[in-house]
Formats: structure tokens, C-alpha cells, sequence
């Protein structure tokens, strides 16, 4: 029997040029913490003790008094949410998601969004109810303010590209407002590079996804205040249960963490920006197709390349040419967030020197086929706004998935 899983579960390659997506298992796991999650695996350890180790290791990363490992971020927001609502008793864990006592969790409207599932969800999950601030885009200092004066057990502050982030409340003010207030404020940076910035702010606790950015196996990262740590933790005797976070991905997301910290992350941006300068030369000359760098959108040390595409002279739409990407195996998949806007982008952090040229010969490869077979402006919007659903639906239990 052969060890690789593609051959031997006939599994379908993947050249990830889309970033770090959950959906396509997230991240490559460096040796190193595949290794230190190898032995583990291998062993009996105390959780409390390892949940406690793991703990030092983020407040020593990002500042904060103390943190717990959860299963992954979505799990975390729930689990924080929930500490906020119990404190450390045990009796009002074990009643979740029943809660007595105030329940509302203020959420400014803009930040909530969908990042695979919706972040009000996390938060109700936990027993809550989610108060939405200001509106879909302006979210103003006494929208928050008047919000605090009716009571609140919490508030969460989401940072990601997903958020509106036009007239939105700058962190530093959201977290002041809610501390003149005495509610804890939660802040989900799961896929942010910045692991100091809210705790130094006063958050009561931020949260990073383990298998983003930080490369290692499933796993969220909570750092906080000593008595909000301890009550996120005791949730696993609680609605934590459905979420456990096992000896594995406490683990990795110790092993992360430290290798995040010996990393030379000025040679890992040279060769992500090698790449992005690859892409750049060779797409430069494809009719209807411009390239330009671009900057991450919430600041992460991150160039992507933006791809747009003018359909009259390309003779293709955006969406069809990702289509036609996602369809060659290997697959190669591209960031396809504003793609109704005939652009798309090249992430260069989670694929080879190699892998990034393969991408490039087959943008020049079925930009050409298009020009040939002149059916690359077929499907609209619409089309593929009702495709994907369809194809979200078909998945199956029993094997056949394509
Ligand atoms: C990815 C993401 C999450 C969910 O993270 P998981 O660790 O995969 O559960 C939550 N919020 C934001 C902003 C994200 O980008």
C-alpha cells in the first residue's frame, strides 16, 4: 500500500494560489511540528498541564497574562463569548447555552461577516444575543456608546479583509468605549499576523487561528486576562465539549508559536515576494490581462498580485478563467473574494517557486484556449452565483465527490 494519501484515497492535487483557506486544509505543517505532534500523538500527557504550558507560551508571544488552546478559531470566539457569560462557575457552565443573567454580546454591524460561517453564529452559539452596532457601514462612537449604556456582557471586535472597514470604529476607540463601560471586548484576528496589538490595546482577549499564518495543525489560539483564560478553559466541561481541542492541536499550536518565533521572516517575504515578481514578468504581455501588485488589505507584510481582466479584449470573464484554473489537475486555485469585479489575485505564501511558475503557464495557457474557442464570456454573474450553490449542495457522503 502506498503512504501517499492522493494515491491511495484518489484525492486531487492542489497548487494553492488563493492563500491560507480553510476549505483546502489551510496551511503546509512545517517537519519540525509535525514532529513534535508525531510524539505526542504517541503518548499520555495531563491536558491541564499541557493547556497550561501551552498557555506561557502565548503570553510570552503576545503580552497577555495567560491563554488556552481551543480547536480552532470559530471555536474560540464561542468559548470566550461563553466565559463572559459564566465567569469560572461551573454550575452556569454546565447550564449553557441556557444563561441567566445579561446575555447581549454588541457586534458592530460591519464586522458581521462570514468567513466560512457567520461570526453571530459563534457568538449565539455560546447562549448569547448578538446586538448588531451602527449599520452596515458606519459604526460611530455613540452607536456603541448608547449600545454600552443598555448592558452587555461582551462586545467583539472582528479584524480580517472580510469586514467592512470604511467608517468602522479604529480598535483602539471600540476598546476604550467598552472599558469605560466594564464589558470585556473580544477580538478575533484569526488570520492577522499581529499577535501584540490588541492585548495592548486592553483587549480581554484575542484570538489567531494555529493553522493560518502560523503554519501549524487545526488549532485557536486564545490569549487573555488570567480570569477570562481560566473560564474560556472551563468551558471544555461545558458546550466546549462539542469543540475539544485534542493533545494534537495543543501541540502544534505550542510548536507553531515557537517556530514562528525563531522564524527569519524577512527570508520567508523575500521568496514571497520573488514570487510575486515572477507572476509579474511572466503575465505582463496576455491581451485583456494586467497584473499589478497589491498590498494586503488589513496591513499583513503580505503582496499579492491583482489580476484584471478587460472581457472585450481578453475575450474571457474573470470567473471562467478561475473556473477553467480549478478544473485542470492539478487543480490551482486562485483568491477569488472580489471576482464579480473582473479581478481575482495570486497569494504567494503557500505554494513553491515551482508550483508558481506551473500557475503562470496555465493563466498564458487558457487565456489562449479562450481566444481560440471564443466561449469565455458565457456564464454571468448570475450563472455563477446559482452554480455555486448547486455545487455546495452536491456534495456527497458516499464518495463520488469530484
Ligand atoms: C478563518 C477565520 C475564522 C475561523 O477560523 P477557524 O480557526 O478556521 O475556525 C474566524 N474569523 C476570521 C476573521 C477568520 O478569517
Amino acid at each position: 500500500m502506498t503512504d501517499d494519501p492522493f494515491a491511495r484515497w484518489k484525492l486531487t492535487p492542489v497548487i494553492n494560489a488563493s492563500g491560507t483557506m480553510t476549505g483546502i486544509g489551510a496551511s503546509r505543517v512545517p517537519d519540525d511540528e509535525r514532529a513534535a505532534v508525531d510524539r505526542i500523538l504517541a503518548a499520555f500527557v495531563d491536558m491541564d498541564e499541557l493547556q497550561s504550558r501551552a498557555g506561557a507560551i502565548i503570553a510570552r508571544v503576545t503580552g497577555a497574562e495567560a491563554g488556552c488552546v481551543a480547536s480552532c478559531s470559530a471555536a474560540a470566539m464561542t468559548q470566550t463569548i461563553a466565559a463572559c457569560l459564566t465567569g469560572a462557575n461551573l454550575a452556569k457552565i454546565e447550564a449553557l447555552p441556557t444563561v441567566t443573567g445579561e446575555r447581549r454580546v454588541l457586534l458592530p454591524m460591519g464586522h458581521m461577516v462570514n468567513y466560512g460561517a457567520p461570526v453571530d453564529q459563534a457568538i449565539r452559539l455560546a447562549g448569547a444575543e448578538v446586538v448588531p452596532v451602527g449599520t452596515a457601514a458606519a459604526c460611530e462612537t455613540w452607536h456603541l456608546a448608547n449600545a454600552l449604556a443598555e448592558g452587555a456582557a461582551a462586545a467583539m471586535y472582528v479584524v480580517s479583509h472580510h469586514t467592512v472597514r470604511e467608517n468602522e470604529l479604529p480598535m483602539d476607540v471600540f476598546i476604550e468605549l467598552c472599558r469605560e463601560h466594564g464589558v470585556p471586548v473580544i477580538v478575533d484576528m484569526a488570520s492577522e499576523y499581529d499577535l501584540t496589538g490588541p492585548i495592548a490595546l486592553g483587549a480581554s482577549a484575542a484570538i489567531y487561528s494555529g493553522h493560518k499564518f502560523l503554519s501549524g495543525v487545526t488549532s485557536g489560539i486564545v490569549a487573555g486576562t488570567s480570569d477570562l483564560i481560566r473560564a474560556t478553559y472551563l468551558q471544555h466541561r461545558g458546550i466546549g465539549r462539542t469543540m475539544k481541542a485534542g493533545k494534537e492541536s495543543v501541540v502544534g499550536a505550542m510548536a507553531a508559536l515557537e517556530m514562528w518565533e525563531g522564524r527569519d521572516h524577512a527570508a520567508a517575504r523575500r521568496a514571497e515576494d520573488g514570487r510575486v515578481a515572477l507572476w509579474m514578468r511572466e503575465l505582463a504581455d496576455i491581451p485583456g490581462l494586467s497584473v499589478a501588485p497589491h498590498a494586503d488589505w488589513t496591513g499583513n507584510p503580505i503582496t499579492r498580485v491583482r489580476v484584471t481582466i478587460t472581457p472585450q479584449s481578453a475575450g474571457f470573464l474573470a470567473w471562467a478563467l478561475a473556473e477553467r484554473l480549478a478544473a485542470r489537475t492539478p487543480r490551482i486555485l486562485v483568491r477569488d473574494d472580489l471576482i464579480e469585479r473582473q479581478e481575482f489575485y495570486l497569494d504567494p505564501c503557500n505554494l513553491t517557486d515551482e508550483e508558481a511558475a506551473v500557475v503562470a503557464a496555465a493563466i498564458r495557457e487558457e487565456a489562449e484556449r479562450f481566444r481560440v474557442s471564443r466561449d469565455g464570456c458565457r456564464a454571468s454573474w448570475s450563472d455563477i452565483k446559482r452554480a455555486r450553490e448547486a455545487a455546495i449542495l452536491a456534495w456527497s457522503g458516499a464518495g463520488d465527490a469530484s
